[in-house]
């Protein structure tokens, strides 16, 4: 009988009676899901996970992949190809965000579904991951456009969501408005209100204090326990960020208000810098009239990569992913890296800075501040009961301490960096639920 492994290099020990034609897996290959299964890897061998337990957890459950017209406003219509790709069913309803970009695909969404899978189980959330989105440039259609998107969109992928099922949550490119028009679009669907079906909405529909905010501030909260936990503090840091979208931008103005200097600023237009510390309500007022950094009148001029090479006490990208790679690595000159944008280094990255003694605090903690409010979001429009916008902080910063808490015992009792010790932390619990529910049937 012919045999054959089913994933790279043996990763998962699933035999297939018969040679497959098409690489297994190959329809979420891509070099972003390389990137997820390799940090997982390196979490899994620490464990010693059992190959039929990985097998299990290294790929996606499921993926919907939706092609649609949309009618743009010039009367013609347009194709978009979107995606819903659903990470693990084990541990509760899945969870994660939708992106609207020109690179969105079944590969990216792939990973970061995994890491969504391994960001609430990091947390101690009752889900499991998801991602979806639509491939478009967002830049490039009008409100109107956006909002038939959006619809459309939210239709085609209905068979597979649900509040019970899988709870889509802003991303890039997205945020309370689509949310509004995703639970609308929903509702008229099932043919009543169903706030619950997506997080991030308004807080007039059923949305919750402190989500607009939630990313951002939860990576600053993180940043402040790690660098107490040195004896050292925000106030005073020099900063760099690189995005300024949902996330980026809280990012700046939480540590700005926290007497952090920031010293470089970017976004998909370029980025500044000034050693001296940067006006960044200047360059808040800048964006809102001009709609990106370009052309800010003051510091110095870089592009939107070259923020990241600004001598700094702590870079935070806050992006998009793959930012730190073996090609720009050795140019880093920071002390700390925390990534609040989902994947931004790469593994061969990660080495380099682990030969620095650069520490890396890891996205699925890093940015796991969104998520962690989207529960507590989906929790109180399940209760019909809402909490205070004190109350969804002081959670949010005992449940981040917690997660910290546990990956910090976890890197001592394994002598291993912040990114492994985090995997490992968070794959023992998903791993756990995998065991315990077995194989159906
Ligand atoms: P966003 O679309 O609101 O903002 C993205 C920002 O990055 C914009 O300022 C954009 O101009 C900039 N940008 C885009 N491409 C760039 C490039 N190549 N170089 C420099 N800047 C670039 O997106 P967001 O919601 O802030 O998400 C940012 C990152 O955080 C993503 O990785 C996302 O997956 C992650 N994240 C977001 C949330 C959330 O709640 N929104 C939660 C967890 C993680």
């Amino acid at each position: 009988m012919d045999t054959d492994r089913r994933g790279d290099g043996g990763w998962g020990d699933v035999v297939a009676t018969e040679p497959y034609r098409v690489a297994p897996g190959s329809e979420w290959r891509s070099e972003l899901y390389r990137v997820a299964v390799e940090q997982f890897r390196r979490g899994a061998e620490l464990l010693g996970l059992e190959p039929e337990v990985s097998a299990r957890l290294v790929e996606p459950r499921r993926a919907l992949v939706v092609n649609f017209p949309v009618r743009r406003d010039s009367g013609e219509v347009e194709i978009f190809t979107g995606y819903r790709v659903q990470h693990t069913l084990t541990m509760g309803p899945m969870k994660g965000g939708v992106r609207y970009g020109p690179g969105v695909s079944m590969g990216e969404c792939a990973a970061l579904a995994m890491w969504m899978t391994l960001k609430c189980s990091l947390l101690g959330l009752p889900f499991g991951g998801a991602k979806g989105g639509v491939r478009c440039d967002p830049n490039r259609l009008s409100r109107d456009e956006l909002e038939r998107v959006t619809r459309r969109y939210a239709s085609e992928i209905f068979p597979i969501i649900g509040p019970d099922s899988d709870i889509p949550a802003p991303d890039m490119a997205t945020g309370e408005r689509e949310m509004a028009w995703f639970m609308d679009t929903y509702s008229q669907q099932v043919g009543h209100p169903v706030p619950e079906i997506v997080t991030g909405k308004p807080l007039v529909l059923g949305g919750t204090e402190g989500r607009d905010i939630a990313t951002g501030l939860g990576a600053v909260f993180v940043l402040e326990d790690v660098l107490g936990a040195q004896g050292r503090s925000v106030e005073g840091s020099r900063v760099a960020v690189q995005g300024l979208g949902n996330v980026g931008a809280v990012v700046v103005r939480e540590l700005a208000a926290r007497g952090a200097r920031i010293v470089g600023v970017s976004d998909v237009s370029g980025g500044i810098v000034d050693p001296d510390g940067i006006d960044v309500d200047a360059v808040f007022a800048w964006v809102a009239e001009h709609g990106f950094l370009r052309d800010f009148p003051r510091g110095e001029q870089v592009s939107r990569k070259g923020v990241l090479e600004v001598p700094c006490d702590v870079l935070i990208p806050a992006a998009v992913e793959r930012q730190i790679t073996a090609d720009n690595v050795e140019a880093l000159d920071c002390g700390l890296v925390v990534e609040a944008a989902n994947g931004p280094t790469t593994p061969e990255a990660d080495e380099v800075l682990a030969g620095r003694g650069i520490d890396v605090i890891p996205d699925i903690l890093a940015n796991a501040g969104g998520v962690t409010v989207s529960y507590f979001e989906w929790v109180q429009d399940q209760q019909k009961y809402s909490w205070n916008g004190e109350e969804i902080v002081a959670r949010l910063r005992l449940q981040l301490q917690d997660a910290l808490a546990r990956v910090v015992e976890a890197r001592a009792r394994h002598g291993v960096e912040w990114r492994t010790a985090a995997q490992s932390v968070a794959i023992e619990r998903v791993a756990e639920a995998t065991r315990l529910r077995t194989i159906y049937p």
